[in-house]
């Protein structure tokens, strides 16, 4: 009998952090290594830290009972689009978690989200499609926070928070807390730089960087 088939999306660096954490999290439900492959566009090698790189037309063609396939790809739009194309293959969404992610207490989470090492959501948060949440990153009490949207390392999202759809937030960025019924809001596809201090509203689409963050003029 056939057996269901993993994925890991992605070889570059993005990739090779979530597929250790993929292996372990399929160990864990006695699932084998040999059903669990990366999977590119570009393949770079035959096999890589031990799991075989196939193209996405072998992954399809593969024998298996079902597939899934996590998309380990720092860039949301590159993420949304092959959404739509894991979507219109039957290639089952997959999340991949740490093990020692904490999840407190009332937290949504939406479809395919990876969710790094020492990564932290506190309690009332509702999360969409697609979060990717880099190590050491949190996220407080009372937070939203839309699809497709990216953390770097070590964010700190503090409470009462809206983060739009395919927003990018970088390293060590600290969000400061918004104020129940008047959260600060990070508008959609807007990119907040490494290190930033985000103490007010960001307008959708803009780069801000600094501290306090600032309109970034190119
Ligand atoms: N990639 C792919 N299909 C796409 C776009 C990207 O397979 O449509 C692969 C690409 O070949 C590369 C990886 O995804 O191996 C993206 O690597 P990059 O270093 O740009 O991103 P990161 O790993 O930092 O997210």
């Amino acid at each position: 009998m056939n057996k269901a088939i993993y994925a890991v999306y992605g070889t570059s660096g993005c990739g090779r952090g979530i597929m250790p954490l993929a292996r372990r999290q399929l160990v864990k439900e006695g699932i084998s290594n040999d059903q669990l492959f990366f999977l590119d566009d570009n393949i770079p090698a035959e096999s890589i830290n031990g799991n075989r790189v196939l193209s996405y037309s072998e992954f399809l063609a593969m024998p298996a009972s079902s597939r899934y396939a996590v998309i380990a790809i720092a860039n949301s739009a590159i993420r949304e689009r092959l959404a739509d194309r894991l979507f219109s293959d039957e290639v089952q969404p997959w999340s991949v978690r740490a093990h020692n992610l904490v999840i407190m207490d009332h937290v949504s989470l939406g479809e395919g989200a990876v969710l790094s090492p020492f990564v932290t959501l506190t309690s009332n948060i509702r999360i969409g499609r697609y979060f990717h949440a880099n190590l050491y990153s949190y996220v407080e009490h009372d937070c939203e926070i839309g699809s497709f949207v990216t953390f770097a390392p070590g964010v700190m999202c503090n409470g009462n928070v809206v983060i739009e759809d395919h927003v990018y937030i970088g390293t060590g960025v600290v969000i400061k807390q918004g104020k129940p019924g008047k959260p600060l809001i990070i508008g959609r596809g807007a990119v907040v730089g490494m290190g930033a201090v985000v103490t007010k509203d960001v307008p959708a689409g803009m780069v801000v960087v600094g501290n306090p963050a600032r309109i970034l003029v190119r």
